[in-house]
C-alpha cells in the first residue's frame, strides 16, 4: 500500500511553503501521501519583520522558530538541506545532503535581494534580505555608534546611515530607525542632532499604491524624525564612501558609514535554472497555481507571478498572498490526491499597512485608508495572525506582537 502513496515535496519553508505543509497535515491523514519539506535552515524566520530585526529593535530571535515545533512527524519529513537543482524532467530535486524524487512538487524558495547589477551595490552595501544579513546591519549600527563615542577625532559619517528606496522596505526600515536612534544616543551619549539618516529614491512618487494623504502622512511622520528624502534621485553605484546618485545627469558622491539596499527584491536564483519563461525569478501561474505545462508543479509565494483572470499585472509579492496561495495549494493537491479537478486561486485582499516603528503606521484595511496608532495596531494583528495562521494559539502566545 505504501509504495502507491503520491510523494508530495515542498521546497521552502517560508511563509508559502509552512502554510502548505501545516494545512496539509491537517486535512490529509498519515497514510494518505509521502509529504516531504526541504528547507535550507532549521528554523522559520518571519520575513516580514526582517526590517525591525536589521534596525535593532527587534531581537533576532524573536523572528524565528523551529520549523519542527510547527509540524507533525507522523505526517511531514523534514529534510535539513539546500536546494541546488530542480529536474522538472527526471521529477527529481538535487540538494547538499542527497536526490528527492516527486510526484507533486511545491517550489516555495522565497525572495532575494536584487542589485539590478548595479556597480559596487552587493560589496559595499547591506542587504535586508535574511536573518544573517539583519544582524549583520543591526550589528554595524551600533558599531558604528560605538565607535563615534569611543573616539577622540569623531567621524560624523559613523553617524550617518543611507538608505536606497523607498518602498515598504525602505519605508519600514527608515520607521525602525527613527525608534531606534534614540536609544542608542541614549547608550552612547551621542547628540542625535548630528544624526543623519537620508532616503534615496529613484522615482518621483514613493509607495505609489497608496493615496497622496497617506504618503505625505508617512513623508511627514519621517521627516519630523529626521529622515530627509531625496526623491528622484537614483543611486548609480556603491562604495566603501556610499552611494553614487545621479541628479541633472551630473554624478554626486553621497557619503556615510552605512549604506543600506532596500530598492529590490526577486525570486529565487533557482527559478531561472530550473524553467523557461522566468523573470527575476518569478514564473507566470495558470489559474489553479501550477506552471504551464507542468500539472505536477505549484510555484507559490515569491517566486509566483500569479496574474488574476482579467487583470494584465500580477499580484505583488506580499506574506499575505504568500500565506492564501499555499493554503489553496494544499487544498488543489487533496483535490488531485482525490482524483478531482483542481481549483482556480482567487486572491483575497485584506489590506496593506506599511508600519513607521512601533507606534506609528499607514495602510489600507479593507478599502479604507488609515493612519497613525490604528496602523499600527492593524499591523501588530497582520503580524500576530500570519503566526497564528501557521502555529496555532500557542506558536502565537510565544511569537506574537501584543
Ligand atoms: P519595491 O520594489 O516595492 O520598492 C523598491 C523601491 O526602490 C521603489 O520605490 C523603486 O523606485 C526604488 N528603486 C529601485 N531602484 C532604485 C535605484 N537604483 N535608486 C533609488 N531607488 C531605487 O521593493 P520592496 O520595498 O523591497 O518590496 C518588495 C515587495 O514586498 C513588494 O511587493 C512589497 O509590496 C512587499 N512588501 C510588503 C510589505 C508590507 O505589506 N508591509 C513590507 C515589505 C515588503
Amino acid at each position: 500500500m505504501a509504495q502507491d502513496r503520491k510523494k508530495v515535496l515542498v521546497l521552502g519553508a517560508g511563509y508559502a511553503g509552512l502554510q502548505t505543509v501545516t494545512k496539509l497535515q491537517k486535512e490529509l491523514s498519515a497514510d494518505e501521501a509521502d509529504i516531504t519539506l526541504i528547507n535550507k535552515n532549521k528554523y522559520h524566520y518571519e520575513a516580514t519583520w526582517l526590517h525591525e530585526a536589521s534596525a535593532g529593535t527587534l531581537n533576532y530571535e524573536d523572528l524565528i522558530y523551529p520549523i519542527e515545533s510547527v509540524i507533525k512527524e507522523d505526517k511531514v519529513k523534514f529534510i535539513n538541506a539546500e536546494v541546488t537543482k530542480i529536474d522538472r524532467n527526471a521529477k527529481k530535486v538535487e540538494t547538499n545532503h542527497g536526490i528527492y524524487d516527486y510526484d507533486i512538487l511545491v517550489v516555495a524558495l522565497g525572495f532575494e535581494s536584487e542589485t539590478f547589477g548595479i556597480d559596487g551595490m552587493k560589496d559595499h552595501a547591506f542587504q535586508i534580505e535574511n536573518i544573517e544579513t539583519a544582524r549583520r546591519l543591526s550589528r554595524h549600527i551600533e558599531d558604528k555608534f560605538a565607535n563615534y563615542a569611543a573616539s577622540k577625532e569623531k567621524d560624523d559619517k559613523d553617524l550617518a546611515i543611507l538608505v536606497g528606496g523607498a518602498g515598504f522596505t525602505g519605508i519600514e526600515f527608515l520607521g525602525e530607525l527613527t525608534d531606534r536612534i534614540p536609544e542608542l544616543c541614549n547608550k552612547y551619549g551621542v547628540d542625535q542632532n548630528k544624526v543623519r539618516i537620508t532616503c534615496v529614491e529613484a522615482a518621483p512618487k514613493m509607495l505609489p499604491m497608496f493615496s497622496d494623504e497617506l504618503v505625505n502622512y508617512a513623508v511627514n511622520y519621517l521627516e519630523d524624525r529626521g529622515v530627509e528624502f531625496k526623491i528622484a534621485t537614483p543611486i548609480v553605484a556603491c562604495n566603501e564612501k556610499g552611494f553614487v546618485v545621479k541628479v541633472n545627469d551630473q554624478e554626486q558622491q553621497l557619503e556615510a558609514g552605512t549604506a543600506v539596499w532596500a530598492a529590490g527584491v526577486r525570486g529565487s536564483k533557482l527559478m531561472e535554472e530550473s524553467f523557461e519563461g522566468v523573470k527575476r525569478g518569478r514564473i507566470i501561474n495558470k489559474q489553479d497555481l501550477t506552471i504551464e505545462g507542468h500539472d505536477d508543479i505549484f510555484v507559490i509565494g515569491d517566486c509566483s507571478a500569479f496574474i488574476p483572470a482579467g487583470e494584465e499585472r500580477p499580484l505583488p509579492t506580499t506574506a499575505q498572498i504568500a500565506m492564501q496561495q499555499g493554503e489553496h495549494v494544499a487544498k488543489n493537491i487533496k483535490n488531485i490526491l482525490n482524483g478531482q479537478a483542481t481549483t482556480d486561486f482567487e486572491y483575497v485582499d485584506r489590506g496593506t499597512v506599511c508600519s513607521l516603528g512601533a507606534h506609528d503606521g499607514v495602510g489600507i484595511v479593507y478599502g479604507r485608508d488609515i493612519a497613525g496608532k490604528k496602523a499600527a495596531f492593524m499591523k501588530k494583528v497582520i503580524d500576530t495572525r500570519a503566526i497564528f495562521k501557521i502555529g496555532g494559539v500557542g506558536l502565537a502566545f510565544k511569537k506574537g506582537k501584543f
